[in-house]
């Protein structure tokens, strides 16, 4: 079955801050992950105050996620009027990006995901469900760029792209389309959000690997990594705040638990998680404080005290 690496993650940001707080600690690549996914939520609120006047004779179904021949796919936007069912793929996209081909670039020359492909993805497979179901009605797709901070280079004319500067006039045109919903439309959304998937694996969290994971302890208000300790204070050079180190170590103790529910605390492996403390006795410290050691010799580790 096809998972989405980016959906998943949006998911557990919704359903789990305590896990997505936990993994935000992964390395470098996917952090950007989070931030898109950060961006990718403020441009949906402002693609549904855009949205709104449509919804008066057509029917928006929003975020729904489907599945057609194992496939799962997800539809940010789908708006079905009398005689056209639209398909809306919303993106927060920031600054500028360039295409060359069929490839996508961010100004930095960094390849990004082409999102066309994503869209054309959905069209198709959303295609081949609505004749499953029976209905026979013309799809139209578009990619809907909502930030005025976002510009596209090189863009060819006949793509299906809404710029932000073409918002408003898009709707327009959208509005002046006469729309008369009837039973049949009616039936169709019912059918669709019938199919549309709550649980599934898109709640899973995303593989990781103890390796792939940044170490280092971050300040608990701004997620930055803390690489400063000033005798027991750590200081962040991001936000400016300061924390003792002990409830640092505990809070990534915590964290080393929720995402290796099977390893065991150990000095070695909290002091490399830990990674900015200097000095092994001072983690040791801290576990024999607030922990009860099982001694094992060489496999000697601490478990709750309660
Ligand atoms: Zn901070």
């Amino acid at each position: 079955m096809y998972i989405d690496y980016e959906a998943s993650l949006r998911v557990i940001r919704i359903k789990d801050s305590e896990i997505f707080k936990c993994s935000y600690a992964l390395a470098a690549k996917e952090e950007n992950y989070y931030l898109n996914l950060e961006k990718g939520y403020k441009g949906e609120e402002k693609f549904d105050e855009w949205i709104k006047p449509l919804s008066n004779d057509r029917i928006v179904l929003n975020d729904l996620l489907l599945e057609y021949n194992n496939t799962l796919f997800q539809i940010d936007s789908l708006i079905i009027s009398s005689n056209t069912i639209y398909i809306f793929e919303v993106k927060n996209y920031e600054s500028d990006f360039f295409i060359e081909g069929d490839r996508w670039y961010s100004i930095s020359r960094t390849e990004i995901k082409n999102p066309l492909l994503q869209l054309q993805r959905n069209e198709s497979l959303f295609r081949r469900l609505l004749q499953d179901l029976g209905f026979n009605i013309s799809i139209e797709s578009y990619l809907i760029f909502v930030n005025p901070e976002f510009h596209l280079y090189q863009s060819p004319l006949n793509l299906p792209i809404i710029f932000p500067t073409q918002l408003n006039r898009f709707m327009d045109k959208m509005k002046k389309r006469p729309s008369n919903i009837k039973d049949t439309h009616s039936k169709l959304a019912k059918q669709l959000l019938s199919l549309h998937l709550k649980e599934t694996p898109f709640n899973r969290l995303p593989e990781y690997h103890y390796d792939q994971l940044k170490k280092g302890m971050t300040c608990p208000v701004c997620q930055t990594f803390y690489n400063h300790l000033k005798k027991t204070t750590l200081i962040c050079s991001s936000c400016g705040g300061r924390e003792e180190y002990e409830s640092a170590v505990l809070r990534n103790v915590e964290e080393f638990k929720l995402l290796f529910p099977k390893s065991k605390i150990t000095i070695s492996d909290i002091y490399e998680w830990c990674n900015t403390i200097k000095d092994k006795k001072t983690i040791r410290n801290v576990l024999t404080n607030n922990f009860i050691l099982i001694r094992r010799g060489k496999s000697s580790h601490y478990v709750n005290n309660d």
